[in-house]
This record gives structure tokens, C-alpha cells and sequence, in this order.
């Protein structure tokens, strides 16, 4: 009988557990406890008022969905009433539309991962608060710095105006009519592509060539 553990089991234990994952990109590894963490984190938050609507109305958080080791990754707005009563980001009307851009570009949507800048749903689906803001957006940072991926695809121009002022392009801000399906390369590497959020499309179907049209660009970045 063995008496002694060596490092090896350890490292495997660690992994069956999965705490510990290899990346197979090279990067520096995305734990699944890191994902546990702000799972948890965002579950116990009680920063901002829409906490109060999530526990009232029986909504769930929507934290995020996807690989955890995406090369891109699509930041929405805030949940939707469908988004709100599963828990799943864009899985309404946007979402089929949002899916439907995938499918056209070769793209699944278990490859990239879909997080909102809000993880609780605006009553009545208005635009996010300032505070809302402020408060849920250190949990998407923390998801960003776990996925690192290399290409940030905004949906909306909220999620633009947050997502570009965090990796430092706030000075090339412009109106999303002028940037949409634009490249931005932040100092750190990641790019950044502001994008018309898929709703447009749902509201207006002529808007869809559109969206069709700067989901091209994402096929240069594909494997
Ligand atoms: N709109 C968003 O911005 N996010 C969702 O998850 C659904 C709709």
C-alpha cells in the first residue's frame, strides 16, 4: 500500500475535479473554478436593484454561456424576458436572429461564448443605468480575463460604449452607425468589433443584409 501522494495524482485528482484544465491554445489556462467563482459571486450579489426583481419575478442571472476557451466573444446588453426565466444569454427572437449569423458565417454557437454587460434583466427591457453598470460589469470583466479572448464582438451600442472604453479605445468612440463591423485593436492585442445588436434585425428584417454583411469579417479569425 502506498503511503505517499506524489504530485502527479495530485495534478490529476485536480483535473477530475475539474480545477484545472490545459488549454489547448497556449494560453494561460482557464479554470473551471474561476467560472465557479464568479457563478457564485454574481448568484450572491445584492449591489443593485435588479437583484430585487430577479428574487421577486423568480428570474434567473444570466452569467454567460460557451467555451470557456473562445477566441471570440459576443457581449449583448442586458437579458431579455426569455433570457431572464432560463438563464440562457440570446435565446429569444435576437438570439435565433444572433444564431442565425452564426450559422451563416460557419460558426457554432458551443465555439464562442455569449455574456451580457448586465447579468439581471432591465424591468420592461429599458436601456441599463449608469449604477447597473457599475455595479454587474467587474463580473464580465472577471469572464473576459478567464476566456482572454482574442476578438470582442459588441452587440449594441452599450455594450460598444463600455467594451471600447475598457480596452483603453474610448477616444474612437463614434456613433455605431458610423463603426459597426469595424476592427479595433486594443493595446493589449484583443480586437474589438462593434456590431448593430440582432434585435435591429428583429424589428426591421430588411436590417438583417446588414448584420449579415459585418458577421464576414469574423471569418478571417476562424481556425
Ligand atoms: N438582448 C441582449 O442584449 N442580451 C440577451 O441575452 C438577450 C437579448
Amino acid at each position: 500500500m502506498r503511503n505517499s501522494i506524489d504530485l502527479k495524482d495530485i495534478k490529476n485528482h485536480g483535473k477530475k475535479l475539474g480545477f484545472e484544465e490545459e488549454r489547448s491554445d497556449g494560453k494561460s489556462r482557464a479554470l473551471k473554478s474561476d467560472f465557479y467563482k464568479i457563478k457564485e459571486e454574481v448568484l450572491a450579489c445584492k449591489k443593485c436593484p435588479l437583484r430585487k426583481l430577479r428574487d421577486e419575478s423568480k428570474y434567473f442571472p444570466v452569467i454567460g454561456q460557451g467555451n470557456h476557451e473562445a477566441d471570440i466573444m459576443f457581449i449583448g446588453e442586458a437579458p431579455g424576458l426569455n433570457e431572464a426565466k432560463t438563464g440562457v444569454p440570446f435565446c429569444g427572437a435576437s438570439g435565433r436572429i444572433l444564431d442565425e449569423l452564426l450559422t451563416g458565417i460557419g460558426i457554432k454557437r458551443e465555439d464562442v461564448y455569449i455574456a451580457n454587460i448586465l447579468k439581471d434583466r432591465p424591468p420592461g427591457n429599458r436601456d441599463p443605468e449608469t449604477k447597473e453598470i457599475e455595479a454587474c460589469f467587474p463580473y464580465l470583466e472577471k469572464q473576459i480575463e478567464a476566456i482572454k479572448p482574442k476578438i470582442v464582438c459588441t452587440l449594441g451600442r452599450y455594450s460598444m460604449g463600455v467594451i471600447m472604453q475598457k480596452f483603453g479605445l474610448a477616444d474612437q468612440l463614434d456613433s455605431i452607425s458610423k463603426i459597426h463591423g469595424k476592427e479595433f485593436q486594443s493595446k493589449n492585442g484583443t480586437v474589438i468589433i462593434p456590431l448593430y445588436h440582432p434585435a435591429v434585425a428583429v424589428y426591421n428584417g430588411n436590417r438583417k443584409g446588414e448584420l449579415q454583411k459585418d458577421f464576414q469579417i469574423l471569418k478571417k479569425y476562424m481556425k
